[in-house]
């Protein structure tokens, strides 16, 4: 018997991005990656990942960045759904779009974003016996920061940042996120923090601050904003020579608190309100020192389902003519 797909069967997911409140660097491993301690915040800035039924496995980008990533087996997303599949012994394929807004190579994880979302819409969609810990499992093999966007709020990642405890965090926190025109490669930046500090090799266990564990459980925005720390901001910062210029004018312009995210090259500010960030975001624009700003707030949760109409058994019987 032939089968026809109903249009209407998709499952869509939305997943955000991080910021990184710490990010500290210990010594190179035996694997090449460095130690780290960091704190990741999951905020509201997303890309969608729906989901909906194919013979293989295809994946289409969408947005204004699609054309900086590919759609075959360089995606994260494309490969996270081929693992899926083949861990669980599925027979169908999937169509994966991917709605972009995260930037690209921008410091917020936003391919690890995309495997997680595709992880959690492909194992819906197929309806695979799969928990939230099996795919965080799963996508640790894919990248060290796929499994907190599944996780979301905020969390410690130690290792390579892909072993993750929740932090407490009190309130929301309000972010201006300026978003840069440049990208930055997350291996070149590690590359530059190993060449800087040559002669000072980093601690075997990076440790995150104490201070600001208890700042978050405050939610102070001032005690929280002045102990953001990330050990690759020199390298960063030589690899992107207007990095400084942009964190100066935001704390010239009174954000509690200033910090490149990740290996960057996006900045992210703390401010008190919405109303504040919606203003400091106009005048970084108007500076230029930003190419475009968004206000998040964060912590917000992981990996969401947000539509799930899913196939009943998967294949449905033709409707009789
Ligand atoms: P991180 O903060 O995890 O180091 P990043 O945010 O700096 O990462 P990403 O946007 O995740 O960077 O992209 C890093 C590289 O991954 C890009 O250069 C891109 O070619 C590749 N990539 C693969 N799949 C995707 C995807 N779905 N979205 C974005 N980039 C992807």
């Amino acid at each position: 018997m032939s089968h026809t797909f109903a249009t209407e069967d998709q499952v869509r997911v939305r997943v955000p991005a991080k910021i990184n409140l710490a990010l500290c660097v210990g010594a190179q491993r035996h694997d090449g990656y460095h130690e780290l301690a960091t704190l990741f915040q999951a905020v509201s800035l997303y890309d969608d990942i729906t989901v909906r039924a194919s013979e293989e496995l295809v994946c289409e980008v969408r947005g204004e960045q699609a054309h900086h990533i590919g759609p075959g087996d360089e995606n994260l997303a494309y490969r996270a759904a081929r693992l899926l599949k083949n861990e669980y012994g599925v027979s169908e394929g999937i169509h994966l779009t991917i709605d972009k807004q995260i930037p690209v190579a921008g410091g917020m994880a936003g391919g690890s974003a995309d495997a997680a979302g595709a992880l959690l819409a492909c194992s819906r969609f197929w309806d695979v016996d799969a928990s939230l810990e099996d795919l965080m499992a799963l996508g640790s093999r894919l990248g060290a920061d796929v499994p907190f966007p599944l996780m979301g709020g905020c969390a410690v990642g130690l290792g390579r940042g892909e072993t993750l405890t929740p932090a407490l965090s009190r309130g929301t926190f309000h972010w201006v996120l300026a978003l840069s025109s440049t990208q930055l490669s997350t291996p070149e930046v590690f590359q530059r923090f190993d060449e800087l500090t040559g002669h000072h090799p980093p601690p075997t266990t990076p440790e995150i601050p104490r201070e600001l564990m208890m700042a978050l459980t405050t939610g102070e925005t001032k005690r929280v904003g002045a102990q953001l720390i990330n050990d690759l901001h020199e390298a960063s910062c030589s690899l992107a020579p207007t990095l400084p210029t942009t964190i100066r004018a935001g704390v010239e312009l009174g954000c509690h608190g200033a910090i490149i995210s990740g290996s960057g090259p996006t900045v992210a500010f703390l401010v008190d309100s919405e109303q504040e960030a919606q203003h400091l975001g106009e005048l970084l624009t108007s500076l230029e020192v930003a190419q475009r700003t968004y206000h998040a707030v964060g912590p917000v949760p992981g990996a969401t389902v947000i539509d799930d109409h899913r196939p009943h058994g998967h294949l449905m019987d033709p409707v009789p003519a």
